[in-house]
């Protein structure tokens, strides 16, 4: 959870008055289109490959065979990356991991990080943790290191610059970097690689995330299209790994099926430029890998969402989900956005803190069938919105329920709902004499006027004729 001016700490506001993105028309015009072409690209390729949902299903069961033995294929990957040199962690929560990382930066008198794209980091605030004992921690994933530059948080899992525009990416080079304003792509780029290049060099961690760790060969798999993350990962000598408990697959024959799926559905790739799969450390090198739960197990408790563990972070749901493509990822208050964020932030800060969330969503569907591991979203999100009605949440508000109990009042009975019928026949026309927009209807009054009563009611239409 990030401390800048784009981040609620505090959970999930989802609809707040100025969360970005809901605020800028213009952005969310340029987010939804960006968004629609890349959903295009990923849908006409995956519907050319005959064995695209053979794959899925695949993919599928292999998942939920490895959520229904992760405690013994955690053990195995543990063990097998042992004895390869790995020191293998494990952290019960964000603080832990933190603590742990910046102890391993200590033991080896780090100043500078370079990192990898990793979102489990994310969740950490992990470049907060670590500028506050004075270490730089350098974002080197293209998109990362924009949002870091600009002082954001990501608005997409796999684009994390998707709102930016090459316009913007100049300006912010010109302001951070010093650099002539250009808005060409290929400059940009190379303004940019200039930059990191230097960084490597000077760096004495490097930081990555993980995509697959398989359990039978003690490997670790990243994919990445920059060169960043094995730039990250070779040139400083010392690596920290870093995978939530979900990352497991259970054999290294099962990983073709994932990155065939992964490319595809994240950015319509056959396959995503480097895949880089570690067996430990090179000679005269230091590893870690941190294994993070930070909330995975209560998720993993729950039979009615454990699925959503399964996710491999493609961000094809997101690209497709008509809400995400209007309010983009700052909306959603947390790490995650999108379907799948509306599912796991709930679970992962507390159902009491993101209880709108599961409400961000038309419930079309077209999520969990673009879905490669085929989680059921609209199912779960359903599921949390009962869950979050039931538990005392703020969505659950003492106005809200005060509502809903009025309602089953009035609905208990034939004279309370006449006599209810009546009070809104009378009331709905007199709304429009209110000086003021009732609070609690909040950002949806605005904009929209009550609708007219309609004609005479139909128990009268029904007498009389
Ligand atoms: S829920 Fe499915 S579609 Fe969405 S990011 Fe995860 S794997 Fe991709």
């Amino acid at each position: 959870m990030n401390t800048n001016e784009h981040g609620s700490l505090e959970g999930a506001p989802f609809l707040k008055d100025k969360t970005p993105g809901l605020a800028e028309p213009a952005g969310s015009v340029a987010l939804g289109q960006s968004c629609e072409r890349s959903a295009k690209q990923v849908y006409e390729l995956l519907n050319a490959i005959k064995p695209y949902q053979d794959w899925r299903e695949a993919a599928h069961r292999i998942k939920q065979y490895a959520l229904a033995n992760l405690d013994k294929l955690l053990v195995e990957l543990e063990r097998n990356l042992a004895a390869k040199g790995v020191e293998v962690i494990y952290a019960a929560d964000a603080a832990e991991a933190n603590r742990l990382v910046i102890e391993i930066a200590k033991k080896h008198n780090v100043k500078n990080v370079v990192k990898g794209k990793t979102m489990v980091s994310e969740e950490m605030e992990l470049n907060h943790k670590l500028a506050a004992v004075g270490i730089r921690a350098l974002e080197t994933d293209l998109g990362e290191y924009l949002v870091q530059l600009a002082d954001q948080r990501p608005t997409h899992i796999v684009t994390p610059a998707l709102h930016l525009s090459a316009e913007d990416v100049g300006r912010l080079f010109a302001d951070k970097l010093g650099e002539p304003y250009t808005a060409e792509h290929r400059a940009l780029t190379d303004i940019a690689r200039r930059h990191l290049r230097e960084e490597y060099l000077k760096a004495d961690l490097g930081i990555s995330g993980v995509n697959f760790a398989v359990a039978d060969t003690g490997s670790l798999v990243i994919v990445e299209n920059e060169g960043n993350g094995g730039l990250s990962i070779s040139v400083p000598p010392v690596h920290v790994a870093l995978m939530g408990i979900e990352k497991i697959i259970p054999r290294i024959d099962y990983l073709p099926v994932f990155l065939n799926l992964l490319g595809r559905s994240g950015t319509g790739q056959k396959l995503t430029t480097y895949t880089h799969v570690i067996h430990g450390p090179a000679p005269g090198r230091k590893m870690y890998l941190i294994i993070i739960d930070n909330g995975r197990t209560r998720m993993l408790a729950d039979p009615h969402t454990r699925s959503a563990l399964s996710c491999i972070r493609c961000g094809a749901c997101l690209n497709r989900c008509p809400v995400y493509r209007r309010v983009g990822g700052w909306a959603y208050g947390w790490v995650y956005p999108g379907p799948i964020g509306s599912i796991i932030t709930p679970q992962m800060v507390g159902l009491d803190k993101a209880a709108k969330l599961p409400f961000a969503s038309s419930l079309c569907g077209a999520c969990a069938e673009i879905c490669p591991v085929k989680i059921d979203i609209p199912h779960q999100l359903v599921y949390l919105r009962k869950r979050g009605a039931n538990e005392r949440s703020s969505v659950n508000s003492w106005i809200e329920r005060l509502m809903w109990k009025s309602w089953a009042w009035a609905m208990g009975g034939s004279w309370r709902f006449r006599l209810a019928a009546l009070a809104l026949r009378i009331g709905t026309p007199l709304a429009k004499f209110l000086p003021w927009k009732p609070w609690y209807l909040g950002a949806w009054a605005r904009g929209r006027e009550l609708p007219k009563a309609p004609g005479p009611a139909f128990r009268k239409t029904w007498k009389e004729r």
